[in-house]
């Protein structure tokens, strides 16, 4: 009897990584019929991420798109106030920005990490400063799991004056400087979203002094006093995480070092067998600190590869997940007016980026499956004439004709 093979299992990105302990903690908040909005869960689970963070409190929310906009609020900035932001991010940071009325400029980043770039941030600060501007903030973002230089970046801050909101939605564990991810601004966040690292299903915390703080918990429980009756004195949000998905939080959270343990070993494996390709290279882990790994991005040198995306569809034939990196801001349409310093590098970081799939739960097995397809997709796949790469270079600069050393 002909048995056709069973197709290969498909592997994700970053596939929420459960066990029994998470099975056990829902399930245990779910018989104390504490299911909405606070409860012992999310008291714990606030607790947990402070300290993780080593923050004097936080506020568990229902994302961290939240976070970032209460963020925003309790610094007071909004209409009139200029927040800067880099070019290579999640839509959600610079979105913020808008939803507050502020305006955003967008800072060029690093073609390999993507993390901002020091020299482009001088650069925007000198300049909007020669202009009479002083941003009201900085959002800073760790890319892929990796914190941003802030032994640099805080310095060129604190020399103009301007505050840092730490965007670390993908960074949770990560750190610089012996100082872990959410701690480097006057606030940091992050997202618990289901394929990032640690994930309460949808997620995302605040964190920073409780006197910002309690500002956000107030604003994030629709400004809500505590009296018998709906008495509310400002306008707020319905953004309180619920205690069921807390619940959830705290057993991922206790399993926060083993699952990141596996996506550094997954980093590891990547470089080792993949970094030695010829024109395949990897961010490296700082000197000073250690990313969470939370994905691994390969960057493809343009002359001698496919690009990320022909890769992506390579992999895809595999049943395997693989994506091209953030898009830059300043080529999205909704930001493509936005003034800006610079922006070459985070095209480049685009042009060349692949995340891998990076998942703690994915086996040795899955990873071999992987290597073994992206090694063939660069074999297989023709190179594309380099008169097409230059033309695309070419649209790409016309487009957005200035260097690191423009600002407009
Ligand atoms: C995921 C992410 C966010 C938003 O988090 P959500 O929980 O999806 O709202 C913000 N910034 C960055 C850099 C992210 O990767």
């Amino acid at each position: 009897m002909f048995t056709p093979a069973a197709p290969a299992e498909r592997i994700h990105l970053s596939a929420p990584h459960m066990s029994n302990r998470e099975r056990e903690s829902l399930l245990s908040a779910f018989d104390s019929n504490w299911i909405a909005p606070v409860g012992p869960a999310l008291e714990e689970f606030e607790a947990r991420v402070s300290s993780i963070a080593r923050s004097e409190d936080a506020v568990a929310v229902s994302s961290g798109t939240a976070a970032l906009h209460l963020a925003l609020l309790v610094m007071d900035i909004g209409p009139g106030d200029v927040v800067l932001c880099p070019s290579v991010t999640f839509v959600a940071a610079a979105n913020v920005i808008s939803y507050v009325g502020a305006t955003p400029h967008l800072v060029d980043c690093d073609p390999i990490s993507g993390n901002v770039d020091p020299e482009s941030l001088v650069y925007a600060l000198a300049t909007l400063a020669s202009r009479g501007h002083k941003p009201a903030a900085l959002i800073a973002v760790d890319l892929y799991g990796m914190c941003a230089d802030y032994t640099t970046i805080a310095a060129v801050c604190n020399r103009y004056g301007v505050p840092i909101i730490e965007d670390a939605a993908e960074a949770i564990g990560a750190t610089h400087a012996g100082q872990p991810a959410g701690s480097f601004g006057t606030l940091g966040v992050f997202s618990f979203n289901g394929n990032k690292l640690v994930t309460t299903g949808g997620g995302g915390a605040l964190v920073g002094p409780t006197e910002l703080l309690s500002r956000a918990r107030h604003l994030a429980g629709q400004a809500r006093l505590p009296v018998r009756h709906f008495e509310h004195d400002a306008i707020g949000y319905a953004y309180r995480l619920s205690n069921i998905s807390a619940s959830i939080g705290n057993a991922q959270l206790t399993r926060l070092d083993s699952m990141m343990n596996r996506t550094r070993e997954i980093y590891g494996r990547y470089l080792d067998e993949l970094g030695p390709i010829a024109g395949v290279s990897f961010s490296s882990q700082a000197e000073n600190g250690l990313g969470n790994c939370w994905l691994t991005v390969a960057h493809l040198d343009q002359s001698l590869h496919p690009t990320p995306s022909a890769v992506c569809d390579a992999l895809a034939e595999h049943n395997i997940e693989a994506r091209p990196t953030w898009k830059p801001m300043h080529l999205q349409k909704v930001y493509a007016e936005t003034g800006r310093t610079g922006g070459r590098g985070s095209e480049a970081h685009y042009a060349t980026g692949l995340c891998l799939p990076s998942g703690s739960s994915m086996t040795e097995a899955g990873q071999s499956r992987v290597i073994a397809a992206f090694t063939s997709a660069l074999e297989a796949a023709p190179v594309i004439d380099i008169a097409d790469r230059i033309e695309l270079t070419d649209e790409l600069s016309l487009q957005h004709q200035d260097s690191r050393a423009t600002t407009s």
